[in-house]
């Protein structure tokens, strides 16, 4: 049980990393960037935007990539950047307002080398029986957190930035995190796996707040 308590095995936001905006991780972020214009024919890495709660772009079904295009490349690299910065361990293109089947995760620890994947067109080919119930979040829905249970491991075949096929199994964090954000990109969100009292409430906070920035 005490698994279901540490944040970072939730998916989206891990809120153990208070890393601060500006300062030096910015100064960071801003050398990796132009170091990444100097060495590519591709535009800069960029933070972009959230989409979040209730904003209805959410509930958008995403549309699948057809060729590996340089937009695409630099979707994913925008995507990995943004990710990084949040900092969370997975994101759905549809997250910075982007309908396409585009997924990035890296369940590495802060401490850890990074070690992102993007998964283009992903679908879960198979899963099993056995369920596994992890505190999820969501980038798109800060600091909200629910027990969601889903299949303890999962197939997923996606096509990789080379335009490949490939097929992968995964189990614990990656596997809730895989389904998680394929359910983004159908437009489903992991509050919609919570009671309704306890979405409706969410959605309704978020809502409220949303009233607020606007004013
Ligand atoms: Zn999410």
């Amino acid at each position: 049980m005490a698994q279901l308590f540490d944040r970072r095995h939730g998916c989206g936001e891990v809120p153990g990393f208070d890393r601060p905006r500006g300062g030096p991780y910015a100064k960071a972020l801003f050398q990796r960037a132009f170091a990444a214009l100097q060495s590519s024919p591709l535009s800069v890495m960029t933070v972009r935007p959230l989409v979040i709660l209730p904003d209805p772009v959410l509930r958008q079904k995403s549309e699948p990539v057809t060729t590996i295009t340089d937009e695409i490349r630099v979707l994913a690299r925008d995507m990995i950047e943004t990710m990084y910065d949040a900092p969370g361990v997975g994101l759905a293109a549809i997250q910075i307002g982007v309908a396409k089947r585009v997924v990035t995760i890296d369940t590495n620890k802060e401490e850890e080398a990074r070690d992102p994947t993007v998964f283009i067109n992903p679908e879960i080919v198979w899963a099993s029986e056995e369920l596994r119930v992890y505190d999820e979040g969501c980038l798109s829905i800060p600091e909200f957190y629910g027990e969601v249970e889903r299949p303890d491991r999962v197939k997923v075949r996606y096509m990789n930035l080379d335009g490949e096929t490939v097929e992968k199994e995964a189990d614990g964090l990656l596997a809730t995190c895989l389904q998680h954000e394929i359910d983004h990109l159908n437009g489903v969100l992991f509050i919609d796996h919570l009671s309704k009292l306890k979405r409706d409430r969410v959605i309704k906070k978020f809502a409220k707040a949303a009233k607020r920035d606007a004013a």
